[in-house]
């Protein structure tokens, strides 16, 4: 780990390459760079299926960290939400295949029509409580990822560490639950330190983009570190003095700049940006 250069705390997701390229063409440019480890984006894995990707990623020598996005289980109506289950039950299998430690679950929004937040909540907890026993037998971890609020009608209802780290206590499952957080869905929340600490122990994977002051899209204009408004250093800083001692985890959805980028470019840039976070001040 203090080898100077090494990148073996870097961890690129592959969303970061937009939607467009496929599981290849966003797995061989890490290798190309020396990046070992990835986040799995599940539409790209579902187009070749879990077999195959598992030996592009065996082929290439970069390790799938996580499973990306599982959960969205808000539906009301009972045979919507029972196919929300089984969808993650094979997104569970799914992560085994490809040797993911952790599936990043979402908690989903609201349905069309539907104006019972609190439903909506309590739903969610209870699809993920009932994936607890299927995570376990799949040796896969949930990691609850809290999204922001500006997201909340579409995506997730989980809008704060506060009630991702009440959800986690209510799941009473520690060896298979933990929390995913990400600092552009965490950096305005006044009480972000204090749910920080109260994290220790549960958080499982960092994820790290930044806002643009001038954001020209609520999800999909995110930056990379450096570029926006949120102290990200600080939150690493917080997140380590938890015991956190994973990766780095780059994950920027930015259909208006890096998408349009070769994946080689962005990745390089991405090495540029984990260095400037971790190398030790001049
Ligand atoms: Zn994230």
């Amino acid at each position: 780990m203090s080898n100077h250069g090494d990148l073996g705390g870097l961890c690129v997701h592959q969303i970061s390459f937009g939607l467009e390229h496929d599981f290849a063409a966003c797995t061989e440019p890490l290798a190309r760079a020396g990046v070992g480890l990835t986040a799995v984006w599940h539409d790209k894995l579902a187009k070749i299926g879990a077999a195959r990707a598992a030996r592009i990623l065996r082929d290439s020598g970069v390790a799938a960290v996580s499973l990306c996005p599982g959960g969205i289980l808000t539906q009301r109506a009972e045979t919507e939400f029972r196919a929300a289950l089984e969808r993650n039950r094979r997104m569970l299998a799914d992560a085994a295949e490809i040797g993911a430690a952790t599936m990043v679950t979402i908690s989903g929004g609201l349905d069309e029509g539907e104006r019972d937040i609190r439903f909506a909540r309590d739903r969610a907890l209870e699809g993920l409580t009932r994936l607890v026993p299927e995570a376990r037998a799949a040796g896969v971890k949930l990691a609850l990822e809290p999204l922001s609020p500006v997201t909340c009608a579409t995506r997730g209802v989980l809008t704060t560490t506060a009630l991702t780290n009440d959800w986690w206590e209510a799941m009473d499952a520690p060896d298979v639950v933990g929390i995913a957080l990400d600092s552009y869905a965490i950096w305005w929340d006044p009480g972000i330190m204090d749910q920080i600490a109260r994290a220790a122990g549960r958080i499982l994977n960092l994820h790290l983009a930044d806002w643009r002051r001038d954001t020209r899209d609520l999800r999909f204009d995110r930056g990379m570190p450096g570029d926006g408004v949120i102290d990200i250093p600080g939150l690493i800083g917080a997140v380590r003095a938890t015991g956190f001692t994973g990766p780095l985890e780059f994950e920027l959805f930015s259909a208006l700049d890096w998408w349009q980028r070769a994946p080689d470019e962005t990745v390089a840039e991405i090495v540029r940006r984990y260095r400037t976070l971790t190398e030790p001040p001049a």
